[in-house]
């Protein structure tokens, strides 16, 4: 069996009980060790054979996982964040398919959740925005035409742009060319939750000086949009007294 696990996006603790105890009971850990905290491997049992795999291709990490298989051995695969955000999960996923071979999925807490922790932020705000999109510079992956920061752009919803940091000028070109004026604002989120994380607050228009200024070229999450503000918003109907609910009838 193979478990794909999400390790959460920094701090050990934040990964799930679930995960902490597929982590305790693996015969062997493949931990993608770029953005991993390697505190999670503390939760291993001794004898556990662990892997890196930002120094393996997918074919070395099949065949750890094959090799496994045969044995009878559990297997975690852990991603960073939530595997199912740029985890490249899927090739594995098809590959173990191909083999007949048994998976599950536990989920983690994105990096995307995290940053907003650490904004202590809401990214749906009534009235502000009540849409997420969780997007990326094309880089050496493309983006499908359709998809360019420029065609969300024009919606202003709260974006929250993985994967471009080092392509910060562009990203503002297009953020801006697509609708959000110059001076929406804007934050970058570096190492969410991990002990050095920082959080700084600029505009669409400073993105890419605020970067350079703090030497921030990896690791980092963009959030734009109007509700990086926190303010203008309208209270929600949920908790309104005027307001019924299936679990609350409304106050007169
Ligand atoms: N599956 C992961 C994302 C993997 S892609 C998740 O759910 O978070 C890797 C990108 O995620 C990084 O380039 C960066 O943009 C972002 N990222 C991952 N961890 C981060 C963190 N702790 N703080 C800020 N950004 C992070």
């Amino acid at each position: 069996m193979i478990h794909f696990v999400g390790a959460g996006c920094g701090a050990a603790d934040l990964i799930t009980v679930r995960g902490q105890r597929l982590l305790a009971e693996a015969d062997v850990i493949i931990y993608a060790g770029s953005l991993v905290n390697p505190d999670l491997l503390t939760y291993k049992k001794d004898g556990c054979a662990v892997y890196n795999s930002a120094t393996m291709t997918l074919e070395e990490v099949l065949d750890v996982m094959f090799d496994a298989e045969a044995n009878g051995k559990t297997t975690v695969r852990l991603h960073t964040g939530d595997p199912c955000l740029y985890g490249a999960i899927r090739e594995q996923m098809d590959a173990l398919d191909a083999r007949g071979i048994a998976y599950d999925d536990c989920p983690g807490v994105s990096s995307f959740c995290g940053a907003a922790a650490a904004l202590k932020m809401e990214y749906t705000l009534p009235d502000v925005s009540q849409s997420v999109v969780i997007t990326r510079m094309a880089g050496r992956t493309p983006v499908p035409e359709r998809e360019s920061i420029r065609a969300f752009a024009q919606h202003r919803a709260t974006m929250v742009l993985f994967l471009s940091t080092g392509l910060l000028e562009q990203t503002q070109s297009e953020l801006i060319a697509g609708g959000y004026p110059a001076d929406t604002p804007a934050a970058i989120v570096y190492k969410a939750t991990w002990p050095d994380e920082r959080t700084l607050l600029c505009t669409v228009g400073t993105l890419a000086r605020c970067a350079e200024e703090n030497a921030i070229r990896k690791t980092a999450l963009i959030i734009v949009g109007d509700a990086v503000k926190q303010s203008g918003y309208a209270r929600s109907m949920l908790y309104h007294p005027t307001f019924s609910t299936e679990f609350r009838p409304a106050k007169e």
